[in-house]
């Protein structure tokens, strides 16, 4: 640390990414990513933007925010418009945009005590109190914890780390009785499974529904997230994205998001060979012995009573399988195993079996 931080940091724990290898060493099952390329009309349109990029993109975001408003009504039955969207450098900025905006020191964040990892952290750089809700024995989320809660929700659903999802039914209680605060629900892993809230929003002015092009879309590499709301929570999301970068998508990908909006069918098909492979992996390491949560995303959740958690996450990296382990007390037990090709699936597991066989006799 410099003499020059300013007092605000000094105690500040950063969120730390799962690692991003640079070379094609490992078989990577830690960050979540979709192992399908992205679309090729997307990266058409990615390429195609390069002939632009001595201009500023457009700080509104005007075509893509049109699409994704229009794609989001015929998926949801719904009938927003494009000052109902928001879109952001990744699903993370405009989260952190919701922290800065809906939260103070009256108005604290509430959040489950094991959910993404950076929502502490979110809280922390804006110096807003936040209180942590335990999930249960199950590590569930139980909807009537969050009665009145007091402050601004934020609930992944599925949930990370788990991905176990609530229904739209027991989000909406959620909502319904947190009439005064904003309820954010986080659905990067919405795509594999769960139900969306999309279709609350014109009921509700106090939800904040998030999403990302990150997990089903391919897009990681490219950031590209966005919030679904009322017009006036969206102009609050607005103002503070002005007040800290106005260009925050570039020409890249805003085109490139036009492209994969287009090409949904590569995405559902996509979305559907990761579910058929999480079906296949859930059989296989069930029959292993080890204990999942029900998970409905793009990764599982496991751990086995006889195998330490992170010795098998050592054991997987130095056999070339990369997955991630956290060190929480409550999950230490656990790794998080992203849903990858059926064929990178089969290596991961024949690899766990040979480690589990020379562990479990
Ligand atoms: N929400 C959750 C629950 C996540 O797991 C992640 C990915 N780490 C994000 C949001 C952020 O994803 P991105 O910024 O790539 O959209």
């Amino acid at each position: 640390m410099s003499r020059f931080l300013s007092k605000r940091f000094i105690d500040l724990k950063p969120y730390v990414p799962g690692e991003q290898p640079q070379d094609q060493k490992y078989i990577k099952l830690n960050t979540n990513e979709s192992p399908y390329p992205i679309s090729e009309k997307a990266a058409a349109n990615a390429k195609e933007a390069t002939t632009r990029l001595q201009l500023y993109p457009d700080s509104d975001c005007r075509g893509l925010a049109e699409r994704l408003s229009q794609f989001l009504n015929a998926q949801n039955g719904t009938f927003l418009a494009t000052e109902n969207v928001l879109l952001s450098n990744g699903s993370d900025e405009i989260l952190n945009f919701a922290f800065m905006a809906f939260c103070d020191e009256k108005t604290p964040a509430v959040f489950p005590d094991i959910t993404y990892g950076f929502y502490p952290v979110f809280a922390d750089i804006s110096n807003v109190p936040y209180r942590e809700i335990p999930l249960t024995d199950e590590l569930r989320i139980r909807g009537e914890d969050y009665v009145q809660a007091g402050g601004t929700i934020f609930i992944a659903n599925p949930n990370a780390h788990t991905g176990v999802a609530l229904s739209r039914k027991e989000i909406e209680e959620i909502i319904k009785t947190n009439p005064d605060n904003v309820v954010v629900v986080d659905e990067a892993y919405v795509d594999f499974g769960a139900e969306s809230c999309v279709n609350l929003i014109e009921k509700y002015d106090n939800l904040l529904v998030i999403q990302t092009f990150s997990k089903s879309r391919s897009m990681a590499g490219a950031r590209l997230g966005f919030g679904v709301g009322s017009a006036e929570l969206m102009r609050d999301l607005n103002t503070i994205r002005n007040s800290t970068n106005p260009y925050n998508i570039n020409a890249m990908t805003m085109a490139a998001g036009i492209g994969v909006l287009e090409d949904e069918e590569y995405t559902q098909a996509n979305c559907r060979k990761i579910i058929q492979t999480r079906e296949y992996v859930v059989r296989e390491l069930e029959g292993m012995g080890f204990t999942l949560s029900e998970s409905i995303s793009n990764f599982i959740f496991m751990k086995h009573s006889r195998i330490e958690g992170e010795w098998l996450y050592e054991e997987l990296k130095k056999r070339g399988v990369l997955v991630r382990h956290f060190h929480q007390e409550r999950i230490a037990q656990y790794n998080r195993v992203s849903i990858g090709s059926r064929q990178q699936m089969e290596i991961f597991i024949t690899t766990l079996g040979e480690i589990v066989k020379g562990r479990v006799r």
